[in-house]
């Protein structure tokens, strides 16, 4: 259609446009089919308490795995679910499947979904939210929604409302990926996000000691700190970087140190004691 519309111009790239394009929607085709059969999963990643090492929750993590094509990683498919407006259905889907997956485990741990933007846009979102917690009987203080500062890049007051219904309602809210996107502070004293969760890039370079992201992860434990917000730390691979973000006042980690993404049967299995819900169905 883009050929159409540009009146037969010739463009020395149009080929390998044209076959990026025919990916692009052979993908789109393939993920609403994913969404019909079921070809989705979660994945669920520890949360810990960065001074105890006790798990806190877990972050949600979607994978699809397609019958011909194999894996196919978040960081190719969300994108894509964006752009074919198909985030809307498949974030519903997320949401219903963690919180559902959730109630498997006691009743202190929480469960971090992740939200697009695009999410926060459409007049349907707090609606699917409240469908997800009521048709698993979850309490809406265990469900975390993450976003990251792409939200605020259009400068509307409008996802701002959103966020600030959903915290009414006990939701806890985490800024994602922090310090990787287009950083105006503003924002941050007009929605009150619960955790700042520092970008894995900082956490990298805080094993090897760099200055200046050893002070962009204190700076911005600081910044959380007066602001009344917590603070996670991304991707900590190694006892020396867990040593690092604890000793700079990092609140929680994440990372392979304490766990990979796991199927949702692993996670329930790291608690003796399951939940009374779990009893009672079997
Ligand atoms: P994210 O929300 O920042 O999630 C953390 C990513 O870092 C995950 O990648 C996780 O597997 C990876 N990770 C965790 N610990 C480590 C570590 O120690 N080292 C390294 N190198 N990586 C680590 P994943 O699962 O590939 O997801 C990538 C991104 O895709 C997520 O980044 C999130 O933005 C997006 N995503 C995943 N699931 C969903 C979803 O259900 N909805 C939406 N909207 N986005 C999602
Ligand atoms: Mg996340
Ligand atoms: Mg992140
Ligand atoms: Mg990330």
């Amino acid at each position: 259609r883009a050929k159409d519309e540009g009146g037969g111009v010739h463009c020395p790239y149009e080929p390998q446009l044209h076959a990026k394009a025919e990916e692009r929607q052979r993908l789109e085709q393939a993920l609403r089919e994913a969404l019909e059969k079921d070809q989705l999963h979660l994945l669920y990643q520890p949360v810990v308490d960065a001074t105890s090492g006790v798990i806190t929750g877990f972050e949600a993590l979607a994978r699809w795995t397609h019958p011909e094509l194999g894996p196919i990683p978040p960081s190719k498919f969300v994108p894509v679910a964006e752009e074919a407006r198909l985030i809307g259905p498949i974030g519903e889907w997320v949401l219903r499947t963690a919180c559902r997956e959730a109630m498997r485990w006691p009743a202190h741990i929480r469960v971090a979904v992740n939200v697009s933007a695009e999410q926060l846009h459409q007049s349907n979102f707090i609606s699917a939210v409240i469908n997800a917690l009521a048709q698993s009987g979850l309490d809406a203080r265990r469900l975390e929604l993450e976003v990251t500062e792409s939200v605020f890049m259009h400068e509307d007051d409008g996802a701002l409302r959103v966020l600030d219904q959903l915290q009414a309602m006990g939701i806890q809210l985490s800024l994602d990926d922090f310090g990787t996107g287009y950083s105006s502070l503003g924002y941050l004293s007009r929605t009150r996000f619960n955790t700042i969760k520092i970008d894995r890039s900082f956490v990298v370079g805080a094993a090897h000691n760099t200055p200046e992201n050893l002070a962009i992860i204190r700076a911005v434990v600081t910044l959380a700190e007066s602001l009344g917000m917590s603070t996670t730390a991304e991707g900590v691979e190694t006892a020396t970087e867990l040593d690092m973000v604890r000793r700079l006042g990092c609140k929680k980690v994440q990372g392979y140190y304490y766990g990979r993404p796991m199927l949702p049967q692993d996670a329930a299995r790291l608690f003796p004691d399951p939940p009374a819900q779990a009893c009672a169905v079997g």
